[in-house]
């Protein structure tokens, strides 16, 4: 594996591949990788000549109180997994080589970067969205890859691509979860053996309320955002955010119908963990004439640890149907 720092270097070697007749792919990373990187790594190699990593901690998607300068990186480590995968080439720039002084040229895009993460992390999606330019513009790929597990950062590429015209086709791979179900994250290196083990709590919360949506229990996106909250209340974690929206447009839904996100960001200690699941709730017409569920159908947390009963009152003529989603904080 090529390690190069600069645009020109990257370029020249992509552009001597294309030559040869090879297809482009590019895996944009912050380093620190884990089995989530390295599963685009492979999709990347199974469908490309010619496989591109990059690995740059960018300052200009951080905040001021957030963890840029304590960010974990590991680059020999990183190094090895990538050759492991059959990465050709890692672009690593210096920061001073990708923003100048007076740099001042930044891409926004709008309505997308205002939910979610972004009403936390101000400029954040600016910061994002300027540094995939730029690093799609050194690398010219034919496909990029990124991972669900940052939803709302793959929506916002996905109409930056379009709005500018990008000849890149990009590729969403599915989040990778550790055995007990914490979606990886380079960050999780921040939890104490003690926070580790509560984590997980964050994705079974989301995966008990998008089966309570899908299932017709839940109808109104006021209560599936405080059902996250009264899981999660009590237990290690601070949920900053948890939203439910369209999928694609990130707009509020008046109905729970159709393809929609359920995303949360919650603090574990030190570190700001994110997770999502994306479902499809079909229509009723789709669903043919079963009826739904009694809304609202979710009990009242506990008073010890959060303790929660998802789906206590299931409606008999659901039970073939729908999944068992009693579901408790550990
Ligand atoms: P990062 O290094 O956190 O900037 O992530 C680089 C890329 O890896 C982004 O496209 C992420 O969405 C993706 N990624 C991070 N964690 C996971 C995961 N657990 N599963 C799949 N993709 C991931």
């Amino acid at each position: 594996m090529k390690i190069v720092r600069t645009a020109v270097a990257v370029r020249t070697a992509v552009r001597a591949a294309r030559a040869r007749g090879e297809r482009i792919g590019f895996v944009p990373t912050m380093g620190f990788l884990h089995e989530g990187h390295l599963s685009l790594a492979r999709r990347a190699r199974g469908e490309n000549g010619l496989v591109v990593a990059s690995i740059f901690v960018n300052p200009l998607q951080f905040g001021p109180a957030e963890d840029f300068d304590g960010y974990p990186q590991a680059p020999r480590r990183d190094h090895a997994l990538l050759i492991r995968e059959g990465v050709d080439l890692c672009y690593e720039p210096r920061a001073d080589a990708v923003y100048a002084e007076d740099f001042s040229t930044l891409i926004v895009v709008n309505d997308l970067d205002e939910p979610l993460c972004g009403r936390f992390r101000s400029g954040h999606f600016i910061g994002v969205a300027t540094v995939v330019a730029k690093l799609l513009h050194a690398v010219e790929p034919d496909r990029l890859y990124l991972g669900a597990k940052d939803w709302q950062q793959s929506r916002v590429i996905t109409r930056m691509i379009r709005d500018l015209e990008l000849p890149v086709a990009l590729v969403v791979c599915p989040t990778v979860r550790e055995p007990d179900g914490l979606a990886m994250s380079s960050r999780n290196t921040y939890l104490t053996a003690q926070e580790r083990a509560w984590a997980p709590n964050i994705h079974r919360a989301l995966s008990a309320i998008a089966a309570e949506v899908r299932a017709g229990r839940l109808t109104r996106p006021g209560e599936v955002a405080t059902a996250v909250r009264r899981c999660l209340r009590g237990g290690l974690g601070r949920v900053q955010y948890a939203e439910i929206l369209d999928a694609e447009s990130l707009r509020p839904v008046d109905l729970l119908r159709g393809r929609l996100v359920l995303a949360t960001a919650c603090f574990v200690g030190k570190a700001r963990l994110i997770d999502n699941v994306v479902f499809t709730v079909p229509s009723r017409a789709a669903r043919g004439t079963r009826k739904a569920g009694a809304p609202g159908a979710l009990s009242k947390a506990g008073t010890t640890g959060g303790s929660v009963k998802v789906g206590a009152k299931r409606a008999p003529r659901q039970a073939d149907s729908a999944r068992s989603t009693t579901w408790r904080p550990r």
